[in-house]
C-alpha cells in the first residue's frame, strides 16, 4: 500500500542494502558532516521531509524564501541545505555529477549525488525565513554559520543509525508510524510538539487537544490518539536533558494519566530554527509525513524572544490550510485555579484573580530544588522520574550542563559499514 506524504508524494525510504552500500561508497571522497546535517540526512532518508529526496537546489531555496513553496509549488517553509567551504570543494575537486560519501564520526552514513553547486545570500535568506537579519536570532545565527557553498542533490543512507538507550523505542520513522496508527485503529491523531518535561499544564494541553480532535466521532471505542513528538537536536545549556524529556512524556501514559488507547511518545531529529510561524508550517509538514491528521499549535509556537506575535503562526497556517493535509488544533492555555481546586482553562472558570499560571521559571525552580511539588502541578511519577534521569543520565542535573554536553551518550551512532 502506497503511503502518501506531504505534497501528495509517496513516502519511500532511501536506504541501501548493506551489500550494495559497501560497494557504492568505495572510492568516493569522504566528507564529514556535523550533527545538524546528520539529523537531516535521517529525516530525508526515512521520509520525514517528503517530498524532498535530498538537499535543496537554488531554485527551491529561492521559491521557499520568496513564496514559502518548493519550485513545483508544494508548500515548504524552511530551506534544507548542505554546506561546504570553497576550500573543501577545491580540495576534493568536487563538481556537478560527483557522488560523495558523507561520514558521521568517521563512519560512512550516506551518499550525496551532487546535482548543483551554488551560493546564496544568507542575509536575504534570514530576512525571508525569520523576518529579521539579527544575529541574536538563533535561526539567523545558524544560517550565518553555514559555510559559503551549497551542494544540492539526492541523499541515500548507506548505514542505518543505531539508536542508543533509552531512545530506541521512540525512533519510529514515518512508514512504521503509519503502520502502528493503523494497528491501533486511530482515525485521528493529534501531534504534540515538545522539548519539555510535562507539568499538568502540558498534560491538559494534550487532554484538551484530544477532546477538540475527538469532536463528533463515535465513542464506543477510542478512535483518537495523541502523539507526543519530541524534537531531538542540538542542546543548549539549561535545556532539559533529552532523556528526561522523552521518558517523562512516556511516563504520563505508563502512570495511567493517558493509556495505550490514546497516547504514544516518539521523537524527530531536528535542530530548532525558532522560525515561529514558518516553523509551525514546517512542523505541520513533518507530522503530516508521520501520518498525523491534527497538530496542536499553542501561543507563539516555535517562537523566540519578541520576534513573532502570539498568534502569527495560527494566521500563517490559515493561509495554506487547504494545501496541508493536517488540521491545526489551536490549544487553549491551561492553569491552576485554587478556587476550583483543579486545572482549568482561561476560557472556562471565572476566578481570574485567583488563577495561578504555569510559569516556566517557577517549574524550573521546583525541579531544581527537588522538593516534591503538589500533584496538581507535577505528577509525582513524572517528578520522581525527572530526578532519576538527572542521576542516571544528567550527571546530577535534569538540565543540560557542560559535563552533559561533553560526556552524554549520543542519541544515535553510525556503526562501521559491513563489508
Ligand atoms: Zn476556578
Amino acid at each position: 500500500m502506497a503511503e502518501i506524504g506531504h505534497g501528495g508524494k509517496e513516502i519511500r525510504e532511501r536506504i541501501l542494502a548493506p551489500e550494495e552500500a559497501a560497494a557504492k561508497v568505495r572510492g568516493l571522497p569522504r566528507i564529514p558532516v556535523r550533527s545538524q546535517i546528520a539529523n537531516e540526512i535521517i529525516d530525508i532518508a526515512y521520509g520525514w521531509f517528503c517530498p524532498l529526496e535530498g538537499f535543496m537546489g537554488q531554485e527551491d531555496v529561492e521559491a521557499v524564501c520568496s513564496r514559502m513553496r518548493l519550485k513545483d509549488g508544494t508548500v515548504w517553509s524552511i530551506p534544507i541545505l548542505f554546506d561546504l567551504s570553497q576550500e573543501e570543494v577545491a580540495e576534493h575537486g568536487i563538481k556537478v555529477g560527483d557522488s560523495l560519501c558523507l561520514t558521521y564520526h568517521d563512519q560512512p552514513m550516506a551518499i550525496l549525488e551532487v546535482e548543483e553547486i551554488f551560493t546564496y545570500d544568507k542575509g536575504a535568506m534570514c530576512q525571508a525565513i525569520y523576518g529579521t537579519t539579527e544575529e541574536k536570532h538563533p535561526g539567523c545565527a545558524r544560517t550565518y554559520g553555514y559555510k559559503d557553498v551549497f551542494l544540492a542533490g539526492p541523499v541515500t543512507l548507506v548505514n542505518r543509525p543505531v539508536i542508543n538507550p533509552p531512545f530506541e523505542p521512540y525512533f519510529i520513522p514515518p512508514l512504521e508510524m503509519r503502520k502502528r496508527f493503523r494497528e491501533k485503529g486511530w482515525q485521528r491523531i493529534v501531534a504534540h510538539q515538545t522539548r519539555n518535561v510535562p507539568h499538568t499544564g502540558h498534560e491538559w494541553l494534550m487532554k484538551g487537544a484530544w477532546l477538540q480532535t475527538y469532536a463528533e466521532l463515535p465513542i464506543e471505542k477510542p478512535l483518537v490518539g495523541v502523539l507526543v513528538n519530541a524534537i531531538i537536536g542540538e542542546k543548549r545549556k539549561g535545556d532539559y536533558i533529552d532523556e528526561a524529556i522523552i521518558l517523562t512524556q512516556d511516563e504520563l501514559k505508563k502512570a495511567g494519566y493517558f493509556g495505550d488507547h490514546n497516547h504514544m511518545t516518539s521523537l524527530t531529529f531536528w535542530d530548532m530554527r525558532y522560525a515561529g510561524p514558518k516553523e509551525a508550517v514546517f512542523h505541520a509538514i513533518l507530522r503530516t509525513n508521520l501520518g498525523l491528521t491534527h497538530h496542536m499549535f499553542g501561543r507563539d509556537h516555535a517562537g523566540v524572544g519578541t520576534y513573532y506575535g502570539p498568534y502569527d503562526a495560527h494566521r500563517l497556517l490559515a493561509t495554506v490550510q487547504d494545501e496541508l493535509s493536517i488540521t491545526p488544533v489551536y490549544s487553549m492555555n491551561w492553569l491552576y485555579c485554587p478556587h476550583c481546586g483543579e486545572i482549568t482553562s482561561e476560557g472556562l472558570c471565572n476566578h481570574r484573580d485567583e488563577w495561578q499560571k504555569f510559569s516556566g521559571t517557577v517549574i524550573r525552580s521546583i525541579v531544581q530544588d527537588g522538593v516534591k511539588p503538589p500533584r496538581l502541578i507535577f505528577r509525582p511519577e513524572v517528578f520522581e522520574l525527572v530526578l532519576e534521569c538527572a542521576e542516571k543520565y544528567g550527571f546530577g542535573s535534569p538540565f543540560v550542563t557542560d559535563e552533559y554536553l561533553a560526556k552524554r551518550t549520543p542519541v544515535f551512532t553510525i556503526p562501521p559499514l559491513q563489508a
